[in-house]
């Protein structure tokens, strides 16, 4: 049928060009002529003994290969829905729900009978009354469960590398539509709606399409050291600026997490499942999760996810595939995927299939791992999937009511933390983001339009605040609560397990606290706030201000938030000439400036300059303040040594291998889009031999430098920091400028330090000396019990113990000009072993250490010796060298450009040191 591929062709093109009219009367034409006729399908083979109709386009009539045996694209993934859409258009429907960075569209499709597809925001309208019942009472909630569907939402390729999902989803799609009559599909259909988003991060699939066939040869190899089985940097796994999306969910920095974000507040799906791959040699995970879980999930949660997980290991016997659960991946963190939608009342699930990473892979075991495998697998999940939300529509609705009903009662009963409220502080930027984001989340936030009273304190008008008696209230708990603990009986594991010289079982981060991770200030009360109050959506917009706009002298932006930080960005891009003060100031009407802040002066600047002032304040949020006097009664004066004139640097940054990406991605990301800011990303071959005299700031991400930096890599940033330029370190980059054979920073790590303990070992040593002369041999050994043994196998000078993620007190020197304006407390996110001993004062400055044992931990895990060991140990070091400088940060500030609080410390780092390098202009 040769013509088919070619109407359909024709077809699709013509659409994009025709009302949304035409396009219907077409995509019925189109039925007509595939006249629904029932055939027996050769081309597939995935689900035996199905019938599909004809009028449902199959693969090789779109794409010209049959399922699995091409990893599709992009392009072709969105082609194949187009057509499925135009096909049925009654029963499929596809939606676009955002733009990835390089500016593709992010799709998702909604598929079930048609009296449902055609009323979907009738049916998210029901979804979003069931989850209120403050406006929905039990008699209500039984009547919509009585008429309402259930739903699942399938989610694919998070991962771009991890491709068969995508493959999955089509053929999923595909399956439902061409065959409505098969048993179980009838059964999903006839009472569930199937939301398919196929691919979550397009941008990162077409960088491993595009590499995976631009290596392939005459035949494809299976063999892991293959070009092919190896992607270079940066890998598919992650979007345009490298984040790894499944962990975007808390903070939602990137498009396309907002897109779903947004899309499932609107449709509040009951199941929802993340589909991935895992290493090849792996067979195939479901749930039942491992531990932990978020002690916030319900226990419904959890079993209705083990109800699905049960019938999938049903058909996972029937087909012959291998799978195991309750190990590994677990349900701790609240910012995957998965676990988001736990939150607004979802049971939420991970797969993960052992992947080919190309169309085949050859395992350790002998087994031939062909692509078409791995999507058989995620397509029999997803239906067994569907089919297992079918079975239990009516609990899941009913579940689903229950987990609201619950939420608000525990919001309700929480005696000490019942509302949370944001005062007015110095952060009112940072105050206002959280604000709105949590909002973004779908949770009520209130700010009051008075000044008000709660629990005994006093709160002006503006005050944020957000009551977690209210559905989303256990998602506002697990992200506003200083502390989650994992479950005692896991970290007793943890422990013993660390005691036998095993490796945790910690998967991820360990802690998430929003307010702690951007450094802001909250209360907790224990009653309702009665205060007069707006409702804040996500589009609420921080206002700018510029009081006394006339000014004759200057206009100050004090210093410490992101809209004075946003301000400096845009003004020194706009060419203001702009000061800042080393020091805090006092104006002579009393009023306080902080150390960092912007002067920018009449005198200096040209005549229209305060109409780009007034601009820019707007834009950024910045409060400005016009003087007319320079007269300062503490503190510098404008024209004071203390003051200095802020550059526009050129930022460059290392890029590409040995840096790892997510910290390059991050980074770039955070500079440009937070701080808005331009950057130039270097690959770092080059750095080694390139004139760098372009750039006034080059930052080093964590990355394996040692790797291939060599001794001319190495001069060539000497001699350029020693002519003026201002070297930014992270974590491991830190690691490679303080190393022996570097030797830039003056600084050392430590090895783990040993408690002497007084417990006799018991282990003795053969005394007679002569025995050893044999250099291969050591003394004979008593042993008399098993610590004996642990003890003699334990590596003598070995590195802390690893972390897996925790939030940490630093404590920051009020005194410096590099940490002007940065809060006196601040929170760091640390990850690994590193722990540094501090730099002495002939080389340079510890300006920030980690706090004391019992007040370094902010939040999480952490193992006893780290937090004895990491007590008043650097985090941000700061050594001159020549005309220029090292700025050194022992952990990473960029991380998930989740760790708002430190953006501050950040932005001075770059500009404020480059104002205070010395450079020949
Ligand atoms: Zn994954």
């Amino acid at each position: 049928m040769p013509s088919i591929v070619n109407l359909l062709a024709a077809a699709i093109s013509i659409k994009k060009r025709l009302s949304v009219t035409v396009r219907l009367l077409l995509a019925s034409c189109v039925s007509l002529l595939f006249v629904s006729s029932v055939v027996a399908n050769e081309e597939y083979d995935l689900w035996p003994n199905t019938q599909y109709n004809s009028n449902i386009p199959t693969h090789t009539q779109v794409l010209g290969y049959k399922v699995g045996e091409r990893i599709t694209t992009y392009a072709d993934m969105l082609r194949f829905f187009e057509a499925l859409e135009l096909a049925a258009p009654e029963r499929i429907k596809l939606f676009e729900y955002g733009k990835t960075w390089e500016g593709r569209k992010l799709i998702y499709v909604a598929i079930g009978a048609t009296e449902l597809i055609n009323d979907l925001d009738g049916f998210a309208k029901n979804m979003q009354t069931l989850s209120d019942p403050r406006i929905t009472n039990k008699q209500q909630a039984k009547q919509l469960q009585a008429t309402l569907p259930s739903s699942v939402w399938l989610e694919y390729g998070v991962h771009g590398n991890e491709i068969s999902s995508t493959d999955a989803a089509m053929m999923t799609a595909y399956h439902l539509l061409a065959a409505p009559d098969e048993a179980t599909n009838k059964k999903i259909l006839n009472n569930t709606i199937v939301f398919i988003d196929p691919l979550q991060n397009p941008d990162g699939r077409t960088r491993f399409t595009q590499r995976y066939y631009a290596t392939a040869g005459l035949q494809h190899s299976s063999d892991r050291i293959s070009a092919e089985q190896n992607e270079p940097w940066p890998k598919g796994r992650t979007n345009h600026y490298l984040f790894d999306m499944n962990r975007d969910w808390l903070a939602i920095t990137q498009p396309e997490t907002a897109g779903k974000v947004k899309i499932l507040n609107h449709f509040r799906p009951l199941v929802v499942v993340d589909l991935h791959e895992m290493g090849g040699d792996a067979s195939y995970f479901f749930a039942p999760s491992a531990q932990p879980f978020n002690p916030y999930m319900t226990q419904n949660q959890i079993d209705n996810i083990g109800l699905i997980g049960r019938n999938h290991g049903k058909h996972f016997d029937r087909f012959g595939f291998d799978y195991f659960t309750r190990e590994v991946y677990d349900a701790f963190y609240p910012g995957y995927g998965d676990s988001w939608p736990t939150f607004y009342g979802a049971s939420a699930s991970t797969y993960e299939v052992g992947s080919a990473r190309g169309q085949a892979f050859q395992k350790n075991n002998g087994e031939l791992l062909t692509y078409k495998d791995t999507v058989h697998k995620h397509f029999v999940a997803s239906i067994s999937t569907a089919e297992g939300v079918a079975d239990n529509h009516e609990k899941l609705l009913k579940d689903f009511y229950q987990y609201q009903v619950d939420a608000i009662a525990s919001g309700k009963a929480d005696k000490k933390e019942r509302v949370y409220l944001l005062p007015i502080q110095q952060d009112r930027a940072g105050a206002h983001k959280l604000a709105t984001l949590m909002a973004r989340h779908g949770v009520e936030v209130n700010q009051s339009t008075e000044s008000f009273k709660a629990c005994g304190k006093d709160y002006s008008a503006g005050t944020y605040w957000i009551d977690t008696a209210q559905p989303r209230g256990k998602f506002v708990k697990t992200t506003f609560t200083k502390q989650v603990d994992m479950p005692k009986e896991f970290v007793i594991e943890q422990e013993r397990r660390r005691a036998r010289l095993l490796n945790d079982e910690i998967y991820d981060v360990t802690a998430w606290s929003l307010p702690l991770m951007f450094n802001i200030e909250t209360d907790a009360c224990n009653r309702v706030i009665k205060a007069d109050s707006v409702s804040i959506d996500e589009t609420h917009k921080l206002p700018g201000e510029v009081l006394n706009p006339q000014a004759s002298v200057a206009f100050l932006v004090a210093w410490g938030d992101m809209a004075a930080v946003r301000f400096l960005t845009a003004a020194l891009q706009q060419g203001l000439v702009v000061k800042s003060a080393d020091k805090a100031f006092v104006l002579e009407d009393n009023r306080a400036f902080t150390a960092g802040s912007l002067i920018i002066e009449r005198r200096v600047n040209t005549a229209d300059y305060a109409d780009l002032v007034l601009k820019l304040a707007e834009q950024s949020g910045a409060l400005v303040v016009g003087v007319n006097s320079s007269w300062v009664t503490e503190g510098p004066s404008f024209g004071s040594r203390n003051t200095v004139t802020m550059n526009a640097p050129k930022i460059a940054m290392a890029w590409d291998e040995p840096v790892y990406s997510q910290s390059a991605g991050n980074t770039r990301f955070v500079i440009e889009r937070q701080l808005n800011y331009p950057v130039t990303a270097i690959r770092s071959n080059m750095l080694s031999k390139a004139d760098l005299a372009n750039y006034q700031v080059l930052i080093l991400p964590s990355g394996d430098y040692q790797k291939s930096f060599d001794e001319s890599a190495v001069k060539n940033l000497k001699s350029w920091v020693s002519n003026g330029g201002v070297l930014v370190t992270f974590g491991k980059a830190t690691q490679f400028v303080a190393s022996t054979k570097v030797a830039l920073l003056d600084v050392k790590r430590e090895f783990a330090y040993k408690e002497k303990t007084d417990k006799p070992k018991n282990a003795s040593t053969d005394k007679d000396k002569s025995t050893v002369k044999d250099k291969s041999k050591v003394k004979g050994q008593l042993f008399t019990q098993k610590q004996n043994l642990l003890d003699a196998s334990e590596v003598k000078k070995k590195s802390p113990d690893n972390v897996a993620g925790v939030l940490a007190n630093v404590e920051v020197d009020q005194e410096h000009w590099l940490t002007a304006g940065v809060n006196q407390n601040v929170v760091a996110l640390i990850l690994g072993s590193d722990i540094y001993a501090p730099i002495t004062l002939n080389s340079g400055k510890n300006l920030a250490w980690f706090r004391g044992p019992e007040k370094v931990l902010a939040s999480g895990y952490l193992w006893q010796e780290n937090k004895k060991q990491l007590a008043y140990k650097p985090f941000l070091i700061h050594q001159p060298l020549g005309k220029g400088m090292l700025v050194s940060f022992t952990q990473e500030p960029t991380t998930r450009a989740y760790l708002d609080g430190l953006n501050v410390l950040l932005t001075n780092s770059i500009f404020r040191a480059a104002a205070h390098a010395k450079p020949l202009r």
